[in-house]
């Protein structure tokens, strides 16, 4: 596990982050490492207030190396819960069980939100161990000097529903991939030491979100047993789009704020906190930020904009199929990351996928955040 590296002595105007999400932290804690003088604004009164005691996948799949270890080579600190996944089942819409197994970690279940263990705790206290100020209950509604726009999503392109409870089952993860349960999108159930996540994650027909996490429970229980004690309500939105600058004005907009996000199934996290790092390096280095995503990020992110359209396409009878193709593998993780790469065929077909997939977020212009417009005055 990594300590946190010592800062610099500290040079530069001060650098405001609005957002202390994964991206926001993420750049707070390369810039404060590189000497500079850091003050990063959240809105809420804690850290990921938005996912409450959330568990989620930090996935493992799009690198060859491992997660982990890619953070604690960025300086990113590992010190927090983070239970590996090998080995899980996924049904289809026909109740059929699918055992997937990877011989590194697939993903690996972590906590979201203010908890002890969680990833934005660690976050926050590497921040704040090298000499950032956090600010809480602090919306940033202007920025007029050097700054990082880090504020998540705009826009709700997918949404994850469902709750949060204790359970005695052991450890483990579940998901089905029925259009009936979670519309273009999964079902999933994640536990961890007694706690678990259960979410109905869609991507089409939102308004009629309760009934699809009815469903969804339903089937948990009757798949796996699963039962739920003290449960309690949890939901949150997803914003994906591929922007054509990351700027707004003169700041670099990371994470979910920029639409960065994994299009095919909202693993996030990865690209949260690689766009907070590059934002980073963009500030420290004079580097233009649009040049350095684009080079590391967008290839990624258009292959999983194809993915998606691919997906939503499946329907049922598709989903299947892949099911039974990925079971046959000795190694899901292997099988995943080439799915993530990407490759001629899915270069051909991006116009294509471009042309089926579109975000929600309509006003494109304007991100809301460190912005003057008529809307936002009004709302100020
Ligand atoms: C229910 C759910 C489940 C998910 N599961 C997974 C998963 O399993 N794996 C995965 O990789 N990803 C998952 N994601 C996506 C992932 O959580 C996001 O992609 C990631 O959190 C984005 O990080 P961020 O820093 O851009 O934004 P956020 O984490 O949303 O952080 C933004 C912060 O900015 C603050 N803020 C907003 N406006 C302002 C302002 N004006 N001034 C100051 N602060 C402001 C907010 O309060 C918030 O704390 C999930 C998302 C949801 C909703």
């Amino acid at each position: 596990m990594t300590a946190p590296h010592k800062p610099m002595e500290q040079t530069g105007p001060v650098i405001q982050v609005a957002g202390a999400g994964p991206a926001g932290l993420t750049a707070a804690i390369i810039l404060a490492r590189a000497g500079r003088e850091v003050v990063v604004h959240e809105a809420q009164r804690e850290v990921g207030s938005r996912f409450g005691r959330d568990f989620q996948g930090l996935e493992n799949w799009s690198s060859a190396e491992d997660v982990l270890t890619l953070m604690e080579e960025e300086g990113l600190t590992t010190r927090f819960a983070a239970m590996p996944c090998h080995r899980g089942t996924v049904y289809d819409a026909w109740g059929n069980a699918y055992d997937i197994r990877s011989e590194q970690p697939l993903f690996y279940m972590i906590e979201r939100g203010p908890g002890p263990g969680s990833l934005d705790s660690a976050l926050l206290h590497q921040a704040r161990d090298l000499g950032v100020e956090v600010r809480f209950n602090s919306r940033l509604k202007h920025l007029s000097g050097p700054g990082i726009l880090a504020a998540g999503p705009r826009a709700a392109d997918a949404i994850a529903v469902g709750y949060h409870f204790d359970t005695d089952m052991e450890d483990g993860f579940w998901a089905i991939c029925d259009d009936g349960l979670a519309p273009k999108g999964y079902a999933y159930l994640l536990i961890m030491g007694g706690r678990a996540t259960l979410k109905s994650c869609m991507f089409a027909d939102f308004k009629q979100e309760k009934r699809y996490v009815d469903r969804t429970l339903e089937a948990f229980q009757r798949l796996t047993g699963v039962q739920m004690k003290n449960p309690v309500p949890h939901g949150g939105a997803g914003n994906f789009r591929i922007p054509q600058s990351a700027y707004s004005g003169r700041h670099p907009l990371v994470g979910e704020q920029a639409g960065f996000q994994d299009t095919l199934w909202g693993f996030g996290i990865r690209l949260a906190m690689a766009s907070g790092r590059l934002a980073a390096q963009s500030l420290l280095t004079g580097e233009n930020y649009d040049t350095l995503w684009r080079r590391e990020l967008l290839p990624q992110m258009e292959t999983s904009v194809v993915n998606r359209a691919l997906y939503s396409l499946a329907g049922n009878r598709g989903y299947r199929w892949f099911l039974r193709r990925l079971s046959t593998r000795q190694d899901i993780r292997r099988s995943l990351r080439r799915q993530y790469q990407t490759s001629w065929p899915k270069r051909v077909m991006l116009s294509w996928a471009n042309g089926r997939y579109q975000s929600q977020r309509k006003d494109v212009s304007c991100s809301h955040v460190d912005c003057n417009c008529v809307w936002c005055r009004g709302c100020a």
